[in-house]
């Protein structure tokens, strides 16, 4: 059913920015490769500075221009660039599901990134992706993923890069869960501006009692 305010959206394209986030060497990079490219790299290969990886979804007639940024080199000492943060529209933070300290350091990239974005954080879609599903020797339950995703309001996915499991479905639900925020900000703005037009001529004065 399309969205109750899908019909203000005039232009054919809507832009959304989505930060991936997460400790080092959990797969960040592996799985918009896997999404977007549709191919999985064995090598490891630590991103160098910023990439923005682009793909369009199709919804209901209009084009969601996604742009995943991902910002590679990074631990949780690094100082945090804000502008790479700034204008999204929603949040992946990323653990490998073997590696118990990916998952302990998640409160740290999701307090960083909604502090430093100054944007009400109410319904700001985020979702956890717990990567790796294909290794043996995991650490953190889907339990434990589903308890911290209830606690923050975040949506939980399992996946694997490697096998590729999940990870087009878990796109496709932010994208959607971001898609659905900017119509909802398209019509509080709009109300917002019906507010601040004048009455209209044909509107009943008020009558004065002079003269
Ligand atoms: P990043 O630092 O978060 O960007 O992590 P990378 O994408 O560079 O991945 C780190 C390592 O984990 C690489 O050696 C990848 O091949 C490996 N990796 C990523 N995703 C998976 C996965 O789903 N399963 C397995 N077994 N290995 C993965
Ligand atoms: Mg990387």
């Amino acid at each position: 059913m399309p969205h109750p305010h899908i019909y203000m959206v005039s232009a054919k394209k809507v832009d959304l920015k989505i930060v991936i986030l997460g400790a080092m060497g959990a797969g960040k990079t592996s799985i918009l490769h896997r999404y977007v490219h549709k191919k999985f790299f064995e090598d490891y290969q630590t991103t160098l500075g910023a990439h923005v990886m682009s793909k369009n979804l199709e919804v209901e007639n209009i084009t969601l221009r996604l742009q995943i940024w991902d910002m590679g080199g990074q631990d949780r000492f690094q100082p945090m660039v804000t502008s790479f943060y700034k204008g999204s529209d929603a949040c992946i933070l990323t653990f490998d599901v073997t590696d118990e300290e990916s998952f302990e350091c998640l409160d740290y990239w999701r307090k960083t990134f909604l502090e430093s974005l100054r944007v009400p954080l109410d319904g700001f879609p985020v979702l956890l992706l717990g990567n790796k599903i294909d290794l043996k020797d995991r650490q953190v339950s889907k339990e434990r993923a589903l308890s911290w995703c209830e606690e923050r309001k975040a949506t939980y996915f399992e996946v694997s890069a490697k096998d590729d499991v999940n990870v087009e479905q878990a796109f496709e639900k932010l994208s959607m869960d971001a898609f659905e925020r900017y119509l909802e900000s398209l019509q509080s703005f709009m109300t917002d501006s019906f507010k601040l037009t004048p009455p209209s001529e044909d509107e009943p004065k008020p009558t004065s009692k002079c003269c």
